[in-house]
Parts: C-alpha cells; structure tokens; sequence
C-alpha cells in the first residue's frame, strides 16, 4: 500500500508525527490527536473508512465527529475531498467572509454558514468554492486589513466603508 496508513501513524512516535506535520501548525497537539485518531480507527474500523464515508451524509459525518479531535469542519472536508460528498467546508476564512457580506448574522454558527452558502452555489461546484473562498480570504478579505479598495465585491459589501 502507498502512502501513510492509520498502523503507521498508532505505532509511530508522537514527536516523529509531529516533525512531519510541522509546516501545517499547531504540531505539538495535532500529532498527538492524529495519534489518537489513528489507533480509533484501526480498532474501531479496521484501518479504513471507506465504509463509513461511502453512508449518506448526515451518517458519516456523525461517525466521522466521534473520532477524537474531528469536529464538523474536518468531517466535511473528509467528506468533500474523499468521498465526493456535496458540502462546503466551512473554515475561518470562509466564515469571515459569509459574516462580513451579510449572507449570515454575525453570531451564525458553523452549519447555518454552510447552509447559507450551499443554497446559494451550485453543488457541482462546492469543491471549488471551497478552494476559491479561503484564497479570497488568504488574500483579499482577510482578517487583519481586508483589501477592500481592489476588492471586486467593495460595491455591495456592508463590512468596507464606502
Ligand atoms: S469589501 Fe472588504 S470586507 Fe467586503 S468582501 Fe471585500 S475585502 Fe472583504
């Protein structure tokens, strides 16, 4: 089999996952819940989810959501990428934007975002608005100075000051 597998990652050394998962941040916690979670789904499912996420959404998120350190976030994204399933992610990124065009209150919570956002995009390209959004809000719309002047949505947005 090519690739890391859920054995390799249960038998490994807490600070070996962790230098390999250096670049993405937050290593220290990551590793050891990636450790966790690894030797769950080895004993719980036997090294593979593809029973899990091949259920209709609702049910393998649930089932993805009980693993250790998976919240409603990393089971979708699971579900988006690995199991072509029809949601849109919703990451920090996205959830400023949503809030500062007004598309949800201010005070909405992660699936209320979601849903808001996937009644309003076509599912074909969930995957893609995924992708788009966090760039815009890595590049554009971010938290700290937002570049609302070149912004293409600075006309209709409530959050940039005329
Ligand atoms: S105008 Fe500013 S706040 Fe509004 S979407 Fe663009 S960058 Fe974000």
């Amino acid at each position: 089999m090519v690739g890391v597998t859920p054995l390799d990652v249960s038998t490994a050394d807490v600070a070996k996952i962790a230098e390999a998962i250096k670049p993405a941040g937050m290593y220290n916690i990551r590793s050891k819940t990636l450790k966790q979670v690894a030797t769950r789904v080895l004993e719980q499912y036997n090294g593979d989810l593809t029973t899990i996420v091949s259920k209709p959404y609702p049910e393998a998120r649930k089932a993805l959501m009980s693993l250790p350190g998976v919240g409603e976030k990393t089971a979708d994204v699971v579900l988006l990428f690995n199991a072509g399933k029809t949601v849109i992610p919703i990451d920090r990124h996205i959830a400023r934007i949503a809030k500062r065009l007004e598309l949800v209150p201010k005070n909405a919570p992660y699936d209320a975002i979601r849903l808001a956002l996937e009644e309003v995009t076509p599912p074909q390209n969930y995957l893609d608005a995924h992708i788009k959004l966090i760039q815009f809000g890595r590049d554009t719309c971010r938290a700290q100075n937002p570049k609302c002047i070149q912004c293409i949505l600075n006309d209709i947005c409530p959050y940039h000051p005329q």
